[in-house]
């Protein structure tokens, strides 16, 4: 394990010899986005290799972090620096500390990992010290230290290898911490549970449209195709397309969007991370995020460098204390806030009081919303008295600060084809242009001429096909909000938007079951999957996420079979 994050003292030279291995400091520290400074005299030490080495520790120098690396020569031993605070490992020191403790908890299981974690700098607090600790804890328990230069070649990640043989590659933190979205990886388990005998298990965690995508859109991508539109395309779209989305948020936002105001990407997905990559100017700026929200905010704020804060959200959206308290940059200065309306996973549509009150917070803090409104087309309806639906980018000084994202997936049935975008002021688009060049080059040409007939086709009233997959999708929730609530320990609230139901089964944490424990229970013992609402953060413990994109009988048996698994569970106690 190298954790290599902020300032490393390498052992003299880039090139030193590790196990036999040559390993660049220099470079893998680097690549960490860290600072290497070669220390000459711990250069000495490693060539003492046949003395016992002395035990060193180098004064941290004002600004940096320092460490030496003094082990054995050739004995495995790792160093995690920070900004505040410093650990060395090295079988040269004994515990003193409770990081210490903690790391000599784990470390005698480790064949050769060094007995003890010194924290050499002061500064941080004991809170962050124990952070750290964890993870090299964690890491230690992974396995032995080994260098994998030899196994995966020159500037491979390290590389620990469990005793089993298993072997865990280590990169930068903000990758390490990357987690599968939720419903990805119950999707896996289902298909495991799915191969047992029983019956099929019934899918209410996929939040991807069942239906076909509207043939007119089909059939425009084969004559884009047959007519060669196969060729890179200019990185922020087709003219063609940036043009119809300009007109199609005009007219369903009610705002006067231009085309170099919109940028076009594989999917929704990118317009987020890419906002954020433009957004977050330094490490430690604040995003904030929805609790409960849509798993990959968080994810796409870390890989931009910034700082994930989530605030918790109810039916009206945000709690506007909570989310001002958060803007007013205690833990950094905020540069963005996600809105999602309708949302992922409650299904919840914001009215215009709630959006309001969130643009107030962003103007005051002089940060941009993000406002992804990628279930905007399945809006079944608003707040009372109001337009079904407000997007944030129309409210009174927004346009200046927002970036609306939305595609083509759930509105148009266009999961695969990926194919989003976002619209924000011209300077950042162009700039999220530029990090298209680098990431993509561009959305695939033919794939984009589909869109341009999926959005002229709507403008032209040819809305047939959506208008069906709305009203199929309102009567199953209606018939799922109706089987949920008549389940006892069970409640949901109807959503306005999207095509999901929150159902709140925190009754059930009475007998002591969280949620992620009710979803393992009703996939294995009921065959339905679900997701846990903690699968969305915190907030959404004590919840279920249920999609129902599927068939209406299908949907139905899934409720069915919950009130099966969940009756029972009360009964037992
Ligand atoms: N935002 C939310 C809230 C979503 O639920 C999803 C898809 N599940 C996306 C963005 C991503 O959309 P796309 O597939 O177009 O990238």
């Amino acid at each position: 394990m190298l954790y290599l994050d902020d300032t490393f003292v390498h052992l003299g030279r880039p090139q030193c010899i590790w196990r036999n291995v040559p390993f660049d400091w220099a470079t893998a520290t680097a690549a960490n986005g860290g600072t290497s400074l070669a220390d000459s005299s711990a250069e000495r030490t490693l060539s003492q290799r046949t003395r016992p080495p002395p035990t060193r520790r180098l004064a941290p120098v004002p600004g940096s972090c320092l460490a030496a690396a003094t082990s054995r020569p050739c004995e495995p031993q790792a160093i995690l620096c920070s900004s505040h605070r410093l650990l060395l490992l090295s079988l040269s020191f004994f515990p003193c500390c409770l990081s210490n403790i903690l790391m000599a908890a784990f470390a005698p299981s480790v064949p050769g990992w060094p007995a003890a974690v010194h924290p050499l700098a002061t500064g941080g607090s004991a809170g962050r010290r124990r952070a750290s600790v964890a993870v090299v804890a964690s890491r230690a328990s992974a396995g032995r230290l080994r260098m994998n230069a030899a196994e995966g070649g020159a500037g491979a990640p390290p590389v620990t290898v469990s005793r089993s043989g298993v072997e865990v590659h280590h990169f930068s933190p903000a990758v390490e911490a990357l987690e599968n979205e939720g419903a990805y990886a119950m999707m896996a388990r289902a298909a495991d549970i799915a191969k047992s005998p029983g019956p099929p298990v019934v899918h209410l965690e996929i939040g991807q449209p069942s239906y076909p995508t509207p043939p007119h859109i089909t059939a425009a991508a084969i004559a884009a195709l047959s007519a060669g539109a196969t060729k890179y395309s200019p990185p922020a779209g087709i003219p063609a397309l940036r043009a119809a989305i300009a007109a199609h948020v005009s007219s369903t936002r009610g705002v006067d969007v231009h085309p170099e105001q919109v940028v076009v990407g594989p999917g929704a997905k990118p317009g987020l991370l890419l906002a954020l990559l433009a957004l977050v100017r330094a490490p430690g700026d604040v995003v904030i995020i929805p609790d409960p929200g849509f798993p990959s905010y968080a994810a796409a704020v870390s890989l931009a460098g910034g700082v994930p804060i989530r605030v918790p959200v109810g039916p009206a959206g945000y709690d506007i204390p909570a989310l001002r308290r958060a803007a007013r940059g205690e833990a950094g200065r905020c540069v963005a806030i996600i809105v999602n309306s309708p949302g992922n996973p409650t299904g919840c549509v914001l009215g215009r009081a709630a959006c309001e009150s969130v643009a107030a917070v962003a103007i005051e803090a002089d940060a941009f919303v993000l406002s992804d409104e990628i279930y905007s087309g399945l809006v079944y309806e608003g707040q009372p008295g109001e337009a079904p639906y407000t997007s944030m980018l129309s409210l009174p000084g927004m346009a200046a600060r927002t970036v609306l994202v939305d595609g083509f997936s759930k509105t148009f049935a266009m999961t695969g084809w990926r194919l989003g975008y976002a619209v924000c002021p011209p300077y950042l688009a162009d700039r999220m242009s530029l990090l298209l060049v680098h990431a993509v080059g561009c959305t695939a040409t033919f794939v984009q001429h589909a869109g341009v007939a999926a959005l002229v086709g709507l403008a032209n009233g040819e809305d047939a096909a959506l208008q069906g997959m709305r009203a199929d999708y309102r009567r199953r929730r209606d018939a799922v909000v109706t089987g949920l609530n008549a389940i006892e320990g069970v409640s949901a609230a109807v959503p306005g938007g999207a095509f999901y139901v929150w159902a709140d089964v925190s009754a059930f944490s009475e007998w002591g079951y969280t949620a992620a424990e009710l979803a393992s229970m009703l996939l294995e013992e009921g065959r339905v999957a679900v997701l846990p609402g903690t699968d969305f953060g915190p907030g959404g413990e004590g919840y279920l996420r249920l999609s129902y994109v599927g068939e209406d009988d299908e949907v139905l048996e899934g409720v069915a079979r919950i009130k099966t698994v969940l009756d029972r569970l009360r009964s037992a106690g």
